[in-house]
Parts: structure tokens; sequence; C-alpha cells
């Protein structure tokens, strides 16, 4: 069983998914991609939590 995190769910429209065994696989996953797609440099604690909060088990 593993772990998905939409990233539609942050940002509305897009439709990548990072998908891992574990949050820490998705996380590393989604800080690429939010840097490389979305222009955010850094992920602060808020934006963090908004991601944990919508990965769910797939
Ligand atoms: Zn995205």
């Amino acid at each position: 069983m593993g772990k998905v995190l939409r990233c539609g769910e942050l940002f509305p429209g897009c439709s990548v998914e990072a998908r891992g065994e574990t949050e820490d696989e998705i996380l590393k996953q989604a800080a690429e991609h939010a840097r490389k797609d979305h222009g955010l440099s850094q992920i602060d604690a808020g934006t963090l939590a908004k991601v944990k909060a919508a990965i769910r088990t797939a």
C-alpha cells in the first residue's frame, strides 16, 4: 500500500501526482515538482502542512 499526493488539490488544474511508500518520498518529489513547475523556491510550514494534509493512502 502506497501513498499519493495529487498536486491538483493544492494547485487546481495541475495533474501531477507524486507517489511513494512513505510521506518522506512524496514530500521530496512534491518539493522538486513545486520548485520546477510552480516556482516555489521554498516550502514554508503552512504549505508543508497543506501538502501533508493532501497525502492520501492509495
Ligand atoms: Zn503541480
